[in-house]
C-alpha cells in the first residue's frame, strides 16, 4: 500500500469505529421502536426502553461511545485476493489507538491476569480478526463491539440433556429458551441472540457470534430455523422477562440461529447473547482506502 491509501484506510477506519460505537444500526433502532410501543405506559419496562432511547439519541448526538463497556473489538473482513491483510491488520490497530485517543472508545482492555489496563484497547487478542477472501473487487469491513455483561450470559449446551431434550429442534429450542431465562436481570436485555447449532465448542459459537452480523429484519433462508428463530422470539417475549429483566413484553429484540455440521458424538448449541447496544457497522473501501458504502 501506499502511504496515502494507509493514511485514507487508517480515517476510513477510525470513522468506521466512531459510528459503530457511538450510533446503533437502523434495524437495531427500529427494533427498539417497536418494543417501545407494545409497552405499557408507566410500566418499568416502558421507562427502560425510554431511557435506552434517549441513550441512543445523546451518543448520536455528541458523539460518544452508547456505552462505557467498549466490548470486544470483533473485525471481519473480506479482502480481493493478494490484498495485504497484515498491512490492513496494522492499520485498524492504529485506527483503535486513534479513536480510543480521540474518545470514540473508552480504555477498556486488560491483561487477563494482572488487570493492568493497555490504555490503548490493544494487546493479545484484541482486536479480534476474521480475515477471508473473496473474487470481489472491493474490501468489506465488519465491526462489532460485543459487551462483556452479555457476554457473560452466553451458553454452549450440549444435547442430548436431560432438562432440555434430544438432539433434535425441540431440545435445540429449550436449550436457547434456558439460556434466556437465565440471563434475565443480566446482560442488559432485550437481548439479540445469535444461536449456532452443531461445529466444535470453537466453531459453533463462532458461527452463532456471525450470525448477528444478519440484518435483524432479515429471513433465514432455511425454512426449518427460520421458523425457529419466529418461535424463540415469540416465547421469550411470552415470557414476561422484559427489558434488563423488568417485566414486560420486550425480552428479545431478536434471534438469528445457523447450522454447521457436526460429528455424530457430538451436538452443542452455542448462544451469544448480545445487548441492546448492539453496536456494529460495516463499510466497502475501494481501493485508495476510502469509504463507498455503509452496510448497515
Ligand atoms: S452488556 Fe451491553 S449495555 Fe450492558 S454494560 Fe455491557 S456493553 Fe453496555
Amino acid at each position: 500500500m501506499s502511504t496515502s491509501t494507509t493514511t485514507a484506510l487508517q480515517a476510513s477506519l477510525v470513522e468506521l469505529i466512531r459510528v459503530s460505537s457511538t450510533v446503533l444500526p437502523r434495524d437495531v433502532i427500529t427494533a427498539v421502536d417497536a418494543g417501545r410501543k407494545v409497552e405499557e405506559v408507566g410500566t418499568n419496562a416502558a421507562y427502560a426502553l425510554d431511557v435506552i432511547d434517549c441513550n441512543i439519541g445523546l451518543a448520536k448526538t455528541k458523539s460518544q461511545p452508547l456505552c462505557q463497556d467498549t466490548g470486544s473489538i470483533l473485525v471481519y473482513v473480506h479482502t480481493p485476493v493478494g490484498y495485504d491483510q497484515i498491512e490492513f491488520e496494522e492499520t485498524f490497530i492504529e485506527a483503535v489507538k486513534e479513536a480510543t485517543t480521540k474518545g470514540y472508545l473508552r480504555q477498556n482492555s486488560v491483561d487477563s491476569i494482572t488487570g493492568k489496563n493497555s490504555g490503548n484497547n490493544v494487546g493479545p487478542g484484541t482486536p479480534d480478526f476474521h480475515f477471508h477472501q473473496w473474487r470481489k473487487d472491493h474490501v468489506e469491513v465488519k465491526l462489532m463491539l460485543k459487551g462483556g455483561g452479555c457476554e457473560n450470559v452466553g451458553v454452549t449446551y450440549t444435547l442430548p440433556n436431560p432438562k432440555f431434550g434430544g438432539r433434535d429442534l425441540k431440545g435445540v429450542e429449550n436449550a436457547i429458551l434456558d439460556c434466556v431465562l437465565q440471563a434475565q436481570g443480566h446482560g442488559c436485555g432485550p437481548g439479540i441472540l445469535g444461536v449456532g447449532i452443531g461445529g466444535d465448542r470453537v466453531s459453533g459459537m463462532a458461527w452463532g457470534k456471525h450470525q448477528l452480523l444478519r440484518l435483524l429484519d432479515d429471513t433465514n433462508p432455511d425454512p426449518v430455523l427460520a421458523e425457529l428463530e419466529k418461535s424463540i422470539v415469540a416465547k421469550a417475549n411470552q415470557s414476561g422477562i422484559g427489558p434488563m429483566g423488568f417485566g414486560g413484553k420486550t425480552t428479545l429484540l431478536g434471534c438469528k440461529v445457523g447450522k454447521l455440521n457436526r460429528v455424530p458424538a457430538s451436538f452443542f448449541v452455542s448462544i451469544s447473547y448480545m445487548c441492546w447496544a448492539f453496536r456494529r457497522q460495516g463499510v466497502n473501501l475501494a481501493a485508495d482506502g476510502s469509504i463507498t458504502r455503509w452496510i448497515y
